[in-house]
């Protein structure tokens, strides 16, 4: 862990029903958390008023999406003035899932990071290579053609967190060893310092995602540039979601 506060996120995904989603928040609100590390969940939309309204203070909400603008004639969409409106502080956005499964594109996707910030909601900003574009030796170029594109569409990187996912690892349970995602970490840092300024690389915080449960966690919260995790997986289970919040020590 770097000098920056620890952030842990927890991403439930398209899981849960009110029953299951009651249980967790019980098991969250009930959990001993450090006091010195950010921690926000991102429960589907549908069920975000009923977490606002029975999860501790102590843990903010997060979207896993939002519309690129204001609302209006957007079918299916839910705009971010929306998400604010029922207490969401972040929102999720260049997840893996929504890259490949979606086919969002990088200026779809800072499109709506920029609005998101322009309207105060942190951004959550997920970068991340596949597993054949490592094998090609390509990681840090998609990382940071991602990354540019985060950097062309952000008007200012405050309240900005990055996450590094890459995508062999998310869901897999084929977690990156610690010095995988320390080499892409600092890269990323260093990405940052050349490209936008060293302020900006000293103060983002990298969060890595990808397979991390209570077993591994502190292990890669050693590492100097590893400023936190987005969890998926792990996330659904209260007792380990702790575990993992706390392994910053
Ligand atoms: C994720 O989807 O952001 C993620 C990291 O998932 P998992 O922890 O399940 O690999």
């Amino acid at each position: 862990a770097g000098s920056g506060k620890f952030f842990v996120g927890g991403n439930w995904k398209c899981n849960g029903t009110k029953d299951s989603i009651s249980k967790l928040v019980s098991d969250l609100n009930s959990a001993k958390l450090e006091s010195d590390v950010d921690v926000v969940v991102a429960p589907p939309f549908l069920y975000i008023d009923q977490v606002r309204s029975s999860l501790t203070d102590r843990i903010e909400i997060c979207a896993q999406n939002c519309w690129t603008g204001k609302g209006g004639a957007f079918t299916g969409e839910i705009s971010v003035e929306q998400l604010k409106d029922i207490g969401c502080k972040w929102v999720i956005l260049g997840h893996s899932e929504r890259r490949h499964v979606i086919g969002e594109n990088d200026e779809f996707i800072g499109k709506k990071a920029a609005y998101a910030l322009s309207q105060n909601v942190g951004v959550i900003a997920c970068i991340g290579e596949l597993l054949e574009e490592r094998e090609a030796g390509k990681t840090f170029d998609v990382c940071f053609q991602q990354l540019k594109a985060f950097a062309d569409a952000l008007p200012s990187w405050d309240d900005v967190v990055i996450a590094y996912e890459p995508v062999w690892a998310i869901g897999t349970g084929k977690v990156a060893t610690s010095e995988q995602a320390q080499e892409v970490h600092a890269a990323v840092r260093d990405w940052l310092s050349n490209n936008v300024s060293a302020e900006v690389a000293s103060k983002t915080r990298i969060i890595y995602g990808g397979s991390v449960n209570g077993g591994n966690s502190a292990d890669l919260a050693k590492k100097e540039d590893i400023d936190g995790f987005l969890v998926g997986g792990a996330s659904l289970k209260g007792p380990e979601f702790a575990t993992i919040i706390n392994s910053v020590t």
